[in-house]
């Protein structure tokens, strides 16, 4: 609209005078005296809007599950239903009430749990984006009508094995997908069994190596991944069963062979390959992964985050680092960038990327240097006394030091009774030397020799030094504690170095050293991001070391930790009193069923029929690691044990497989495109 001067200065006027009169008004109206309400929530005239709120609330039943869409920490809940509809998730607020078969009890501290991904678990359920059914690709029907014809170029093109994403989706009924996966499997089976199947492999260009790990068996070219499986121990587990058992009586059937030629499928690995296993962890603590629950966090006195995000990743379990800080915990952060937890930190350590073992190291030398690390700890709980030779940088065994030497009986102790150790890895593990500075000598000691039994046996080991040693043949080796060892490897990062490689402040640097020697106990806490980085060994073992060398292992609010998940989810090892563990599901031999439902779990006999695989060599063209090099020709890098073997049925449950793994293009278009059955069993 347009205004000329005159009606704008008019309109403007009419305006001005209404606000004056309006606020006239108002100033009048001030002046009243204020009404005198004594409860203004007893006296409101009208309460009905606060039928709204309880109309929100209101449910007719309600019900507790345990939370655990893909993470492990099991927060308990509670659903609340109305007109049979689950109208909001709360947490449940009992963990108190928690008790393991012993009786030991969860505390009050628990509460509260959840995450913002439990408390609309519902939406997602009844959300428009939730399958209902299942869904049979269009031209992937089309192939098992046909007879499931080999995949020459013109077959792929001709059923869209080679551009699944743009084919039609179809929607069937349980009994059709079933009859369609079972029927294409029975295919697949028979297509890469026998001497046949290994023909057709070997044409398809696979190595001869991982023809051979299949023993004839084309289910082997089945990969079954049940993903994060210990959150569904019957579904997810019994996923693996089917690979295990299932898979075994195909192939039974197929080859015609008994039990004791029948194998399995390969059963893909739900931990390693996408980065939940810390590859440390195993060498410098001897088990999978060293985790404590989250609680032990309010014990530290010095609490490191290193690649980790407690803030916004540890959801339920960040309460616990809030309490450390409460109760006077000192907070350090290394990580790159000024990230959620820098925020919190006491001081920050800036890292450059993938530089993180030369700041360990640094440090170490440091400890070490200004003689703050834990000399009795290191002697009696590490590895630090044990001698190496120097000429071979192995153990020193004392088999190759004392005539007719015999290792120490361990029949009675830790390594039966609670590891359950067999004799043949006794052998292997062998015993080792120390030098005994009250002998002077070295002396042999075993694996159950540390804290009390060492200092009973009267064993003061040196931690430095360089030792001659006589062996039975006649050769003289210069021996050293691997304490000694690590004392002349970190001789490289003095702080100059270790500045130029990791640009992390030298006054940070030596303040964290000197907290680290000083303020106990001190954990330090990786996160699984980190565990994707190429070295993460190297790394993760420096950091370690560190507590190693202060005493920080194996008390509350110590350690190095790595949180891929809490394993609030139990986890049913086997042992020989208790039998089979999880295996007693996932692993029965499918041969020789116990149907009593009484039964006992050491009456559950199993037999593995599947393999382990990685799914890494999947990711790595659906090969091993074989590299034809120029100097020494044809190396196959894989070992038998890791062996994998052709990709033809990929079936994943409850994991996103492509989104795990690298190299997107080259998957969906050169990897891909040769497995003959992909299912994605999910929510
Ligand atoms: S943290 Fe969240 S998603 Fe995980 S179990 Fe608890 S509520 Fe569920």
């Amino acid at each position: 609209m347009f205004l000329t001067r005159r009606q704008f200065m008019k309109a403007s006027a009419g305006t001005i005078a209404v606000l004056a009169i309006a606020d006239k008004a108002l100033a009048l109206t001030a002046l009243q005296p204020v009404i005198e309400v004594g409860n203004p929530l007893g006296e409101y005239p009208d309460r009905s809007w606060e039928r709204v709120y309880h109309d929100q609330y209101r449910y007719d039943s309600s019900f507790t599950y345990i939370c655990t869409p893909n993470d492990t920490h099991g927060c308990r809940v509670r659903a609340f239903v109305r007109n049979g509809v689950v109208m909001r998730v709360e947490q449940n607020y009992d963990h108190q009430t928690y008790e393991d078969l012993y009786g030991n009890r969860g505390t009050f501290a628990w509460n509260p749990r959840m995450c913002l991904k439990g408390y609309t678990f519902h939406r997602r359920v009844y959300g428009p984006y939730r399958l209902k059914g299942p869904m049979l690709r269009k031209g992937w029907k089309a192939w098992v009508d046909d007879g499931c014809p080999e995949l020459s170029p013109e077959v792929k093109a001709k059923y869209r094995f080679t551009s699944r994403g743009e084919d039609d989706m179809l929607r069937v009924s349980w009994d059709t997908i079933g009859t369609y996966l079972a029927k294409a499997q029975i295919k697949i089976a028979e297509r890469y069994s026998g001497e046949a199947g290994a023909r057709r492999l070997r044409e398809q260009g696979y190595p001869p190596e991982m023809i051979e790990t299949m023993k004839g068996g084309g289910t082997r070219t089945f990969k079954y991944r049940p993903g994060m499986a210990l959150l569904g121990l019957i579904g997810k587990i019994g996923f693996g069963r089917m690979s295990n058992s299932n898979l075994a009586m195909l192939d039974a059937y197929i080859r015609k062979v008994g039990p004791d030629k029948a194998v399995g499928g390969r059963t893909w690995s739900s931990y390693t390959w996408h980065g939940d296993q810390p590859p440390d962890h195993p060498y410098w603590n001897g088990t999978q992964t060293s985790d404590i629950d989250h609680p032990d966090m309010r014990f530290s006195k010095l609490h490191v985050s290193w690649g980790k995000n407690f803030v916004e990743h540890k959801m339920p379990e960040a309460h616990w680092f809030i309490e450390c800080m409460e109760r006077g915990g000192r907070i350090v952060v290394i990580v790159p960038e000024y990230s959620p937890p820098a925020t919190k930190a006491d001081y920050w350590i800036p890292v450059r990327p993938a530089s993180d073992a030369a700041l360990f190291l640094g440090v170490i030398k440091i400890l070490i240097d200004e003689n703050l690390y834990d000399a009795d700890f290191c002697k009696q709980f590490t590895d630090s006394p044990i001698l190496l030779r120097t000429d071979t940088l192995q153990y020193l065994d004392p088999r190759d030091v004392i005539k007719d030497y015999k290792l120490f009986d361990l029949t009675h102790g830790y390594s039966k009774y609670v590891q359950a150790i067999k004799p043949e890895y006794r052998e292997r593990l062998g015993d080792f030397m120390v030098w005994d500075t009250g002998k002077n000598q070295a002396v042999p000691m075993h694996r159950e020799m540390v804290g009390v039994n060492m200092v009973k046996a009267g064993i003061d080991p040196a931690l430095e030094g360089t030792y001659r040693v006589k062996l039975l043949d006649g050769k003289d080796v210069d021996v050293m504690p691997v304490f000694q060892m690590y004392k002349i490897h970190v001789q490289d990062f003095d702080l100059d170095t270790t500045y130029q490689i990791t640009q992390s402040p030298k006054d940070l640097i030596v303040r964290w050293a000197r907290d680290c020697g000083t303020v106990k106990p001190m954990a330090i806490h990786s996160g699984e991001g980190v565990n994707h980085w190429f070295h993460r060994t190297t790394n993760g073992r420096g950091a370690a070391m560190i507590t190693i060398l202060t005493g920080n292992q194996g008390k509350f609010g110590t350690g190095s930790h790595n949180w891929s998940g809490n394993y609030k989810t139990g986890i049913p090892q086997g042992t020989p009193w208790s039998g089979g563990g999880i295996g007693a599901w996932g692993a029965e031999d499918a041969f020789n069923l116990n149907l009593d439902a009484k039964a006992h779990g050491k009456e559950i006999v199993t037999k593995y029929y599947a393999y382990g695989e990685e799914p890494a060599y999947w990711n790595h063209g659906d090969r091993a690691l074989i590299v034809n090099t120029p100097k020494y020709g044809r190396k196959v890098f894989t070992g038998k044990t890791h062996m994998p073997s052709p990709t033809k049925v990929e079936w994943s449950m409850n994991v996103n497989l492509l989104n795990n793994a690298k190299y997107h293009y080259d998957m969906v278009k050169n990897v891909d495109s040769n497995v003959e059955m992909i299912v994605v069993q999910d929510l």
